[in-house]
């Protein structure tokens, strides 16, 4: 079994605090996976060390049983809050970004996923709406045909229609693919119908992982079925 993300002991600390700790993970590729806990569990601590934005303080993480840095251009990433370049409008981006990943972009599939959805390709991209602005940095992330694709909370600020609507574009986009997703949210209750794997963060700590349909029962029991609401 190919593993998309593996983490042994892995560690980060700000100061004298551990935002994660001794954390053990063993995602299978292929896999749609939750990532899941209260605030400051360390859910983006996770992240940028999977996706090389940081370095462990102890232990390791691997994506494809490699140094992150060394795959970069297997990963996609969906930072919190999408911070993209604001007064760009989403075609200028796309047409950017492809500039920056010569060897996969799909420009051409960035476009299509954003006139399917209604997204006005010519307006700057910080007058589109939050849900709006959300599919712009999905299309983006896809563009890039990544094997592994990492969302942080990208549906946390938006409303329950956006979300949906995110949700579906994901799922639609990952469909008979073999993009591996790993995705947060401090919900449960947004995740639980769409993915098939959750890893559970408590106070900087792994404390569950495995396949839903296994775990599920087990995440209630130790956290109530609205962890972080
Ligand atoms: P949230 O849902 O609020 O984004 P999270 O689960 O993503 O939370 P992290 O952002 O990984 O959690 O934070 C984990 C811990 O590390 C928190 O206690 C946070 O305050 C701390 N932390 C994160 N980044 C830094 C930093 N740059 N400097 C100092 N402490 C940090």
């Amino acid at each position: 079994m190919e593993l998309a993300v593996e983490a042994r002991a892995l560690g980060k600390r700000y100061g004298r605090a551990w935002a994660l700790r001794d954390c053990a993970l063993e995602l299978p590729a292929g896999r749609i996976a939750a990532l899941v806990g209260p605030n400051g569990a360390g859910k983006t601590t996770l992240l940028h060390l999977a996706v090389g934005l940081s370095r462990p303080d102890a232990g390791e993480v691997r994506v494809f049983g490699r140094d992150p840095r060394s795959v970069l251009a297997d990963i996609g990433f969906v930072a919190q809050d999408t911070p993209l370049y604001r007064d760009f409008t989403a075609a200028e981006l796309i047409t950017m970004g492809g500039k920056l990943n010569r060897r996969r972009w799909d420009t051409a599939l960035a476009r299509e996923r954003l006139a399917r959805l209604g997204i006005p390709p010519d307006k700057p991209v910080g007058k589109l709406s939050g849900g709006q602005r959300a599919q712009v940095a999905l299309a983006l992330a896809l563009a890039k045909r990544p094997r592994l694709l990492l969302l942080d909370e990208p549906i946390a600020s938006l409303d329950p229609l956006a979300r949906r609507e995110f949700m579906q574009a994901l799922m639609g986009a990952v469909a008979d693919s073999e993009t591996t997703v790993l995705l947060s949210s401090h919900l449960l209750a947004d995740l639980e119908r769409t993915c098939d794997y959750l890893v559970v963060l408590q106070a900087s700590r792994v404390r569950l992982t495995g396949a839903v349909e296994e775990l599920l029962d087990a995440h209630r029991t130790l956290v109530g079925p609205r962890a972080g609401s």
